[in-house]
């Protein structure tokens, strides 16, 4: 156990200081001009959005977790790594808790609400990239895996095929599963124009996978995952 520990914390370590590596290659690199980036590093706004919340539990897990407070956990994980790798971002929401105005009474009008305000956030960062954490739900207990799709942007699909390989080499390596579109009728996806990916980072109707997804480890590799696969696309967009 000891052993597994110190190996799995290694890892870690080794990850998170390829990925700081590569950031810093990135950042002492990527050009200052131009109004799509941020002026002092050249990387993008990174818009970090945890699925669902207030209100809206989004799916819960065989053992009683709300998924929303999963998404909010790797979240949070994702933003220490963006930060401590100096890279700008913000969230769509860093609490549970969700501010409605008065006039927002059912369950509707507070989704729409938030809904709405998420949109109006992405779309007043120019040239920004949004990734959104969510956790998938089956009817049946076997589905397992983490899957990503993409938005309607040209270049979200770049980032949704890293961001599946990442999560696949970081979660379940057995995964099989592979980058696809999102549905058109997602309103936050068919209403922002930055580049969007969103991650179903795994199952909770899964037994198995879904006590994973409630531990930190699981949750610091889904984080790195993302981490790492938004790193190689602003690079690869900057050419660096
Ligand atoms: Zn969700």
């Amino acid at each position: 156990m000891v052993i597994k520990l110190k190996s799995a914390q290694t890892a870690f370590w080794a990850l998170l200081l390829a990925l700081c590596v590569v950031a810093a290659v990135f950042l002492s690199t990527s050009k200052e001009e131009g109004t799509e980036t941020n002026s002092q590093t050249g990387a993008p706004m990174l818009i970090i959005d945890a699925g669902h919340g207030g209100t809206d539990g989004g799916a819960v897990s065989v053992t009683g977790v709300p998924e929303s407070e999963i998404n909010l956990s790797i979240a949070i994980k994702l933003r220490a790594l963006a930060q401590l790798l100096g890279l700008p971002c913000i969230m769509t929401r860093e609490t549970e808790e969700i501010d409605y105005p008065e006039d927002a009474n059912s369950l509707h009008e507070k989704k729409v609400y938030d809904t709405v305000r998420r949109v109006e956030l992405a779309e007043s960062e120019p040239g920004c990239v949004l990734i959104s954490i969510h956790q998938n739900k089956f009817p049946a207990s076997s589905p397992r895996g983490p899957q990503a799709f993409f938005g309607k942007d040209g270049n979200s699909e770049v980032l949704a095929l890293l961001a599946q390989e990442k999560l696949t080499a970081a979660l379940w390596p057995e995964n099989r599963r592979v980058a696809a579109p999102i549905p058109k009728k997602v309103y936050l996806f068919s209403h922002i124009s930055c580049t969007s990916l969103l991650a179903e980072c795994g199952y909770l109707s899964n037994p198995t996978e879904a006590r994973l997804l409630e531990t930190d480890g699981h949750q610091i590799k889904a984080a790195l995952a993302l981490a790492s696969a938004y790193i190689e696309f602003i690079s690869a967009e900057n050419k660096v």
